[in-house]
């Protein structure tokens, strides 16, 4: 069992993505399914499928089997058993939530407690650029994207005025089927939705000429979509049931947004600190002054204090970005940089000539020490 090669199960390649992997699954599940195919070789065939994927499908059982050769990362164990399956192929387990590891969800919190047996509409993946400005501020924009929504003439059904239905022999009209599986344990009987009715317990008498029977048309939609004040370069909004409806009953799946963030001119964000280099004229680092820098309130005067070494991190408590979801903000730091001029006339050689002079080395306590050391 551990020693099966389950990239070849499911024909994908070694690099595939998960995405390629998913739908491999989903083509061979559907291709091999019991109640589908009646072949003598199919259920074994499914149950193969449904192994391969229980590991291709769960990234850290995957790193394990392409390390070790096995699922749970012994090599001398057995292979991940058949778990997910049925429940998984129609959409309505956990196995396929969570692919991205970097959403955070607009309306908080992660859980995802759809029914199972249920199915749920396919995510939307969009992208969108926001200003740098947008972006440490929050703002609000209309997107529009092309979905799948439910049918308004059947209410989803699919039947003709949603009411031209039968029962489904299949289940009855309960909606689900047993079937039997056989595993190294054993025979188990599980229990799912019923593939024949979709675990709706009706089959369609009459179609819906709008959606013909889909109980879903596809549409343009545009809906405002808040950005929080903090979002950052690379991140995605997930707005939850705002992807396509399912082609069932069940849940809508999710919109995704991208979001890319254009960069300031001057200032670079790294989290919620802001940072820039100052150059400054080298009479000026010794004789202070001030120096407009640009913040997200507008232009501050920066002052310069005397003797400003070349490198002095100058830091601006609080005028960092907003952090998302909490209202904080994190710091301006100013690294100040001494610029020599382009070059010096004889006259102005001498001046400072005599100004090295007048100075003298001994007013330089890091230089004093340096030389101690190099004797
Ligand atoms: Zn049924
Ligand atoms: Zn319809």
């Amino acid at each position: 069992m551990a020693n099966k090669d389950y990239y070849s199960v499911l024909g994908v390649d070694k690099n595939a993505s998960e995405d390629e992997i998913k739908s491999a699954y989903r083509r061979l599940a559907k291709k091999y399914h019991p109640d589908l195919n009646k072949t003598p070789e199919a259920a074994e065939k499914f149950k193969e499928i449904n192994e391969a994927y229980s590991v291709l499908g769960d990234a850290k059982k995957r790193a394990n089997y392409d390390q070790f050769g096995s699922a749970d990362g012994n090599p001398f164990g057995a292979g991940g058993g058949a778990s997910g399956g049925f429940s998984d192929f129609f959409g309505g387990g956990g196995g396929f939530s969570d692919i991205f590891s970097d959403i955070f969800s607009a309306f908080g919190g992660s859980g995802r407690a759809e029914s199972r047996g249920r199915e749920r509409g396919q995510d939307i993946i969009t992208a969108i650029n926001l200003t740098f400005e947008e972006a440490c501020f929050g703002c609000e924009k209309n997107i529009t994207i092309g979905k799948l929504d439910k049918c308004s003439s059947c209410k989803g059904t699919g039947a003709k005025d949603g009411r031209e239905f039968s029962i489904c022999p299949e289940c009855n009209g309960t909606g689900r089927v047993r079937y039997q599986q056989n595993t190294l344990f054993g025979t188990t009987i599980r229990e799912a939705g019923c593939p024949k009715c979709n675990g709706t317990g009706k089959i369609i008498k009459e179609k819906c000429s709008s959606c013909n029977g889909k109980g879903v048309i596809r549409t343009n939609k545009t809906i405002t979509v808040k950005f929080p004040a903090g979002i950052d370069n690379g991140q995605t909004l997930r707005m939850r049931g705002e992807g396509n409806a399912p082609a069932g009953s069940g849940v809508n799946g999710d919109l995704n947004i991208k979001v890319s963030v254009s960069p300031h001119k001057i200032l670079v964000r790294k989290g919620s600190d802001l940072y820039m280099d100052l150059y400054i004229p080298f009479t000026t680092a010794i004789l202070g002054g001030k120096v407009d820098i640009p913040t997200l309130d507008g232009t501050y005067s920066l002052n310069i204090p005397e003797l400003t070494a070349s490198g002095t991190v100058i830091r601006l408590k609080n005028k960092g970005v907003k952090e998302l979801n909490r209202d904080v903000h994190g710091d301006l730091l100013v690294t100040v940089k001494a610029e020599m001029p382009k070059s010096l006339d004889k006259q102005e050689k001498a001046k400072l000539q005599e100004l090295a002079k007048d100075i003298g080395e001994n007013s330089y306590t890091k230089y004093t020490n340096y030389l101690k050391k190099m004797k």
